[in-house]
C-alpha cells in the first residue's frame, strides 16, 4: 500500500481539509455566477446526455465554488500564471471556478452513479441542485442500483450520507468503494495525523462505512457491473480510483480528480493543485491516463470539468487540450 510521509500527509491534508473537510464550510454559489465558466444554456438545463456505444451517459450539474485566489492553490505556479491560464481559456480570472458534476450511466437495465455530490453539506447552496437537475434529466434517485465511489473527499461522498443521521441517502443502492482508499481512511491512527479541519470527514468515514450493508470493496481491474471496471489512479488520494466504461469499441474513462479544472490542469499537467495528497504521483497518473485516453481514442470525464464535463484529450505542445463532447 502507498504510504505517504507524515509531512506530505499533514501538509496536503491540511490544505484539502481546509477546503473539503466538513468542519470548515466554504462559500458555494449557484448557476448564475457559473455562466462565465460554462455556457448559460447548458447550465440552465442542468444536465447533458450523450452515448458511449449503447450506454446512455448523463452528467448532472451540482453547482460551482468560486474559489478566491491564493498563492498556495497551485504549488508550482503563481497567482498571475493561474489568472493568465483562466483568461487564455476564455474564462474570467476573478476566481477559480471549481464546478461539481456527477455522472450517471444506464446500461443493460442498471443505473450506476459515480460519486454522489456535495449533498448540500459543504455549503447551503451546493448539492441542492443535484435533486432538481436529476429530476430534470429523468434520473430517478430511487432507481440507482450502484454508486461507484472514486475517493473519499467530502465533495464526492457527502451526497450519499444524510447530514443529520449519517444514514444512507440511497438506501437501495449497492455502494462500491475502492479497497485501497478504504484501507487508508479506515486506519484508526490516521485521525491524529490529520489537522483538525480534516478530521470531521475522516471520523465520519470511520463511523459510517463499516456499519453499512450492501457495500463492496473493489480492487484495481475488477468489474463493477458488466462493462464497467475499476482503474487505479493514485495520487490525488492514496486509493483514488477511476472507472472505465466500455460498450463495443467505445470507452469512457471516468477520471474523477486526476485533474481539477481543465483550463488549468489539462493544459498544464505539471501544475500541482493543493488538493493532491501526493503531487508527484498525481502528476504521473494524470499523464498516464491522458496518454491512454489518446491512444485508445477514448472519451474521458472529470468531476470538476463543468458541463459538458466529458470529451476527448489531445496532445497540445507540452500539455494537453480538453475537447468537450458535442451535446
Ligand atoms: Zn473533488
Amino acid at each position: 500500500m502507498f504510504k505517504p510521509s507524515r509531512r506530505t500527509l499533514v501538509l496536503s491534508a491540511a490544505a484539502a481539509g481546509a477546503v473539503f473537510g466538513l468542519d470548515k464550510r466554504v462559500a458555494f454559489i449557484g448557476d448564475a455566477q457559473a455562466q462565465k465558466a460554462t455556457a448559460k444554456s447548458i447550465l440552465d438545463k442542468g444536465f447533458v446526455k450523450f452515448k458511449v456505444g449503447d450506454i446512455e451517459v448523463t452528467q448532472i450539474y451540482d453547482g460551482v465554488w468560486q474559489r478566491a485566489h491564493d498563492a498556495g492553490f497551485v504549488k508550482n505556479a503563481s497567482v498571475e500564471q493561474v489568472k493568465a491560464a483562466l483568461k487564455s481559456g476564455g474564462q474570467s480570472d476573478e476566481t477559480v471556478p471549481i464546478t461539481f458534476t456527477v455522472t450517471v450511466i444506464k446500461s443493460k437495465g442498471k443505473t450506476l452513479m459515480f460519486d454522489s455530490s456535495t449533498g448540500g453539506q459543504l455549503a447551503p447552496t451546493a448539492g441542492l441542485m443535484m435533486a432538481k437537475n436529476m429530476y430534470k434529466a429523468g434520473v430517478d434517485p430511487a432507481k440507482i442500483n450502484v454508486i461507484a465511489v472514486t475517493h473519499f473527499h467530502a465533495d464526492h461522498i457527502s451526497g450519499m450520507i444524510s447530514k443529520e443521521t449519517n444514514s444512507r441517502v440511497f438506501p437501495d443502492a449497492e455502494i462500491v468503494l475502492p479497497a485501497a482508499e478504504y484501507k487508508f481512511w479506515m486506519e484508526p491512527s490516521l485521525i491524529e495525523k490529520l489537522p483538525e479541519a480534516a478530521r470531521g470527514n475522516a471520523r465520519r468515514i470511520q463511523a459510517v462505512f463499516p456499519k453499512w450493508k450492501n457495500v463492496r470493496q473493489i480492487e484495481d481491474g475488477q468489474e463493477v457491473i458488466p462493462g464497467v471496471r475499476a482503474l487505479s489512479m493514485p495520487g490525488h488520494t492514496p486509493g483514488h480510483t477511476g472507472y472505465v466504461v466500455s460498450s463495443g469499441k467505445k470507452q469512457l474513462i471516468v477520471s474523477s480528480d486526476i485533474t481539477n479544472i481543465p483550463v488549468l490542469f489539462v493544459r498544464n499537467p505539471g501544475w500541482h493543485a493543493v488538493f493532491d495528497m501526493d503531487a508527484q504521483m498525481a502528476e504521473a497518473t494524470r499523464r498516464k491516463v491522458f496518454d491512454r485516453a489518446i491512444a485508445d481514442k477514448a472519451m474521458i470525464n472529470g468531476y470538476h470539468w463543468g458541463l459538458p464535463g466529458a470529451g476527448t484529450i489531445k496532445k497540445d505542445g507540452t500539455g494537453y487540450a480538453f475537447v468537450p463532447v458535442n451535446v
